[in-house]
């Protein structure tokens, strides 16, 4: 069983639980299916325990991780903010899975830096800065599912996690590592699979209502990407590809259909550091990626307002889609010497 969880931790994570009755739990914006499995994971485990229970994202999810069980129930803030509110004015106890900054659930972050009841965190990222009461961060952990599986099992809850529970909370772990290919190296992560069968989850079944539901279109787009739009850098062992409003219009793009994509410069011979930049709401929206110890968390930090993990980040930038790589080549040479030596 886990061990890296300070036991005083669980402890006080099963005090909040035995102490709430209405609970709401929030994922970061654009919620991935870790972010998600996540929420809905743990909102069928506190319903097991006869909680009241609302998910609430800062915004909309993707179509393929709309079958987990409770995706019907999840309240959108950026659709329904008056029902959204009249929730938290009701709720005891607030969950933030999957992130730790307010931030990063933006509309959403005066909501939760306001809230009055008990707040907890459950999550992987690194330097968490949300003021919580309780805060339960591993970065060494595949993803918040498994981090949560981990806390539940501790905490003696694994009798309240079902099958369609266990599902979600498969998908968040799948999705993190991409399929098992990185962060995955833990023999716990594979402890905690098999537990997550031996609660009668159909894992091929996941494999393909996540990965197996592409629209024409989304491929498309993928096909443009890749053909058209890869830059490739060998002197910086760098790749990037850039996606305009307009392209995106054009292969009628919606949420999650770029998921993925930002790891396809990666599988060039030699690159160890990519990025997808796309304009979205005005901005340029950045996903980086790297292999090895170049740190893309530390640059989403310097020099684009984000962050996320070494090898997975995010961020933004409110120059111009021109402008905005233009910057980013000339960064390039002051780690020129880093890049070549990732794996070194
Ligand atoms: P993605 O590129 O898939 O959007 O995000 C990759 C990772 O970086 C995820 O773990 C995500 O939570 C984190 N991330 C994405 N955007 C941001 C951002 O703007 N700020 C911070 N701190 N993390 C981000
Ligand atoms: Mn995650």
């Amino acid at each position: 069983m886990d061990n890296i969880i300070d036991i005083d931790l669980i402890v006080r994570f099963k005090k909040v639980v035995a102490a709430s009755a209405n609970i709401i739990i929030v994922p970061h914006t654009n919620p991935d299916g870790d972010a998600i499995g996540a929420s809905l994971g743990l909102k069928q485990i506190l319903e097991n325990l006869n909680k009241k229970v609302s998910v609430i994202v800062p915004n909309n999810f993707p179509d393929f991780l709309q079958w987990i069980e409770g995706s019907n129930e999840v309240i959108d803030f950026d659709q329904h903010k008056k029902k959204a509110l009249e929730v938290f004015e009701q709720a005891d106890t607030l969950f933030l899975l999957d992130f730790n900054d307010f931030e990063r659930s933006e509309k959403m972050s005066k909501v939760l830096s306001s809230f009055k009841g008990e707040t907890v965190m459950i999550d992987h990222h690194p330097e968490p800065v949300a003021p919580c009461n309780l805060i339960i961060s591993y970065t060494q952990v595949s993803s918040t599912c498994e981090l949560l599986f981990r806390v539940l099992e501790r905490a003696g809850l694994l009798n309240a996690l079902n099958t369609k529970g266990a599902e979600a909370l498969f998908t968040g772990i799948m999705t993190d590592t991409g399929n098992f290919s990185y962060n995955a190296s833990d023999p716990e992560t594979y402890r905690i699979v098999a537990a997550l069968l031996e609660k009668g989850i159909d894992k091929d079944q996941i494999n393909a209502n996540v990965y197996h539901t592409f629209s024409e279109d989304r491929w498309r787009l993928i096909g443009h990407s890749l053909k058209d739009k890869m830059v490739v850098l060998h002197e910086f062992n760098t790749a990037y590809i850039t996606l305009t409003k307009s392209e995106l219009d054009s292969y009628n793009f919606q949420p999650g259909d770029t998921e993925g994509l930002v790891n396809f410069p990666l599988m060039v011979k030699g690159i160890v550091f990519c990025v997808l930049f796309m304009e979205k709401d005005g901005n340029v929206k950045l996903s980086l990626r790297s292999k090895g110890r170049f740190s893309v968390n530390r640059f989403a930090r310097e020099h684009f307002s984000g962050g996320g993990h070494d090898n997975a980040a995010g961020g933004k930038s409110p120059l111009g889609m021109n402008d905005v790589i233009v910057q980013f080549e000339s960064l390039l040479p002051q780690y020129k010497i880093q890049l070549r030596n990732s794996f070194n």
